[in-house]
C-alpha cells in the first residue's frame, strides 16, 4: 500500500465503493423479493386464525355446500383448508383478496401446490 501513489488509492477506494453499491443493490432485490413472499403468507395466518376469518371460513364453507372446492367431496369444516385459488408464492398481492379463496380438502390444498385453480 506504501508504494502506491494517492491517485492510485483514490481509484481503488472508488472502484470498491462502486462494487459495494453493487452488492447493496443485489441484496437490496433479494430482500425485498423474500419480503415479498413471506410478509402476505404471514398476515394471511393470521387473519385465517382471527375471529374474522373463523366467521368467513364457516360462512363460505356453507355456501359450497360442505364440498371441497377442488375434488367437490363432502368434507368437515373441522380440519378443512382455506385454498388459495392463485397460490401466494406467485400472487402475493392476492393473499388476502376474499375471492381468491376457497375451502379446500387437506389433501387437495396441500397437493395442489403452486398450481392454479380456478
Ligand atoms: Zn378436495
Amino acid at each position: 500500500m506504501s508504494d502506491s501513489s494517492l491517485p492510485e488509492l483514490v481509484q481503488t477506494l472508488f472502484k470498491s465503493t462502486k462494487k459495494t453499491d453493487k452488492i447493496l443493490a443485489s441484496l437490496k432485490k433479494i430482500t425485498e423479493r423474500i419480503d415479498g413472499w413471506y410478509e402476505p403468507r404471514a398476515e394471511f395466518e393470521r387473519w385465517r386464525d382471527s375471529v374474522e376469518g373463523k366467521a368467513w371460513k364457516c360462512q363460505k364453507f356453507k355456501a359450497q355446500k360442505g364440498l371441497c372446492a377442488i375434488c367437490k367431496e363432502a368434507i368437515e369444516l373441522k380440519g378443512s383448508h382455506i385454498a388459495h385459488r392463485k397460490p401466494i408464492s406467485l400472487h402475493p398481492e392476492l393473499a388476502l383478496s376474499i375471492e381468491n379463496l376457497q375451502i379446500a380438502c387437506p389433501d387437495c390444498n396441500i397437493s395442489k401446490g403452486s398450481a392454479i385453480h380456478t
